[in-house]
């Protein structure tokens, strides 16, 4: 993994990104409840995904699922800009606080539903699903530029693996299955 990653990891104080008792476990590297019936991620899992999708200063980015803006942290600060999408409006509020809080000032923070991205700002560089849909919305690999990558937890409630997906040149899709992981559910309203 990339150290400058690692290095952030290491840097970054999960427990701003948490409420109430779940504070006190910030160190430990799982989910914790953030309200709502949704969970921050595992820290680990976080820096892995950021390092997979091979961000860059230059990149416009498309979150979905911006939950407790921890990984949306990780995006802001390796990218140019990032677009956020969160279905929940008190956790977009929430996180929108505490990232100004941070100093992120390149983040745009959308309410709605992610599964149809969100086109006034497409194409993206760089696409991060932090729920899991049964398929890959279609949508979101339109919105992807060419020549540009996303990540994305797939496959529903029972088996779920972290996926690599790239558009080519000529606009065909590759795959590459990641790891088997176990995300909240990409809900479409
Ligand atoms: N990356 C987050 C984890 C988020 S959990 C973090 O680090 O804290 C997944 C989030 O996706 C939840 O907040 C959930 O409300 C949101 N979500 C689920 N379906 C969605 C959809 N269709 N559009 C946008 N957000 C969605």
């Amino acid at each position: 993994m990339d150290k400058t990653v690692t290095d952030f990891l290491r840097s970054l104080d999960r427990s701003l990104f948490l409420e109430g008792p779940a504070k006190r476990y910030a160190d430990y590297d799982g989910p914790l409840p953030i309200g709502f019936d949704q969970t921050i991620s595992q820290p680990s899992l976080v820096a892995y995904m950021t390092d997979a999708l091979d961000v860059d200063k230059t990149h416009r980015i498309l979150e979905i699922g911006t939950g407790s803006g921890y990984q949306t942290a990780f995006l802001a600060h390796f990218a140019k800009e990032v677009v956020t999408i969160e279905r929940i409006r008190e956790l977009s509020v929430t996180a929108k606080e505490r990232l100004d809080d941070l100093g992120y000032h390149n983040i745009t923070y959308i309410i709605g539903d992610g599964t149809r991205g969100w086109a006034e700002r497409a194409p993206y560089d760089r696409i991060m699903v932090t729920a899991a849909p049964d398929e890959i919305p279609p949508l979101l690999i339109e919105q992807l530029r060419v020549g540009g990558k996303m990540v994305i937890p797939c496959g529903g409630r029972g088996h779920q693996e972290l996926v690599l997906v790239k558009k080519a040149p000529d606009r065909s899709i590759s795959r590459t299955k990641l790891l088997d992981v176990a995300f909240v559910p990409l809900i479409s309203d």
